[in-house]
């Protein structure tokens, strides 16, 4: 009913007086038919939100894997230094070996300082094999974290493609009707909708025929005309001047005309 009221305002406000009155016997109805119209819509919606719970689930993965990059290549320049130093380490060491063996061997003092940082060298080529195998296993875990990532991508790819493929263009059918004996609504996304919806066929009701300005009331499409405000534009309000053209002179037939009123009979969808 309250939506009824802000619909019927639109076209008060312009005229300046109240215009319908609500007649719970009146034979005019306002229908609110609930078809194969408003499950598209519902399905619709479905299909948007089932959709944005795997952009968000993909986002999550998105943020997780970042994540984990960042960490797994912080580990490899830590992995990546200590090699280096290694590597330069087990150089001198051979070098050494080298020099002393080309003199036919090393002195006790020398031999036994190169034998210690041959044992060092070994603990680190073993710490370090270590720490690699380590690494390899995150780079495992980040390799299958990537493919779940491409998976949900993929799914995501697929599921906006079907949705952009089934509503894309919108959905295409008549919102609502003014049969000249009752308003049917057929379908509605929102509140909003529904009080556009039903503005535009209290307008047909008037007498009102459309108008060309896509963001008028009386534009001929209203189910995809989500950004007309609920207000009569200056085409709205021409043609509604056509059709009211002299308040004071058309008010008796007007009044007469509309007093007959409507109610609201609301069929809920079957289960
Ligand atoms: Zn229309």
């Amino acid at each position: 009913m309250s939506d009824i009221a802000v619909a019927e305002s639109v076209w008060e406000t312009a005229l300046k007086r109240n215009i319908f009155i609500y007649d719970p016997n009146s034979k005019f109805k306002i229908n609110l038919i609930y078809d194969q119209r408003q499950l598209a819509t519902l399905q619709k919606e479905k299909q948007e939100s089932g959709l944005e719970a795997l952009e968000n689930a993909l986002k999550t993965l998105d943020a997780q894997l970042s994540a984990e990059k960042k960490d797994f290549e912080s580990k490899l320049t830590v992995q990546n230094a200590a090699v280096a130093q290694f590597e330069s380490r087990q150089k001198k060491y051979e070098a050494m070996v080298e020099y002393w063996n080309s003199q036919g061997g090393a002195p006790k003092k020398e031999y036994e300082s190169m034998q210690s940082e041959q044992r060092s060298l070994n603990d680190e080529a073993a710490a370090l094999n270590a720490s690699a195998a380590k690494l390899n296993a995150i780079a495992k875990d980040l390799n299958a974290l990537i493919e779940k990532r491409n998976n949900a991508a993929r799914e995501y790819n697929k599921t906006a493609e079907n949705y952009n493929d089934a509503y894309g263009h919108g959905l295409e059918f008549n919102q609502a009707e003014f049969t000249g004996a009752a308003i049917n609504v057929y379908q509605f996304g929102n509140e909003r909708d529904l009080t556009l919806a039903l503005a535009h066929e209290l307008g047909h009701a008037l007498g009102m025929d459309h108008v060309e300005n896509p963001k008028s009331i009386m534009y001929y499409v209203t189910s995809s005309n989500t950004s007309t405000a609920l207000a009569a534009t200056p085409e709205d309000l021409i043609e509604l001047t056509r059709v009211c053209p002299d308040a004071s002179s058309r008010g008796a037939d007007l009044l007469r005309r509309l007093k007959t009123g409507f109610s609201l009979e609301k069929i809920l969808p079957k289960k």
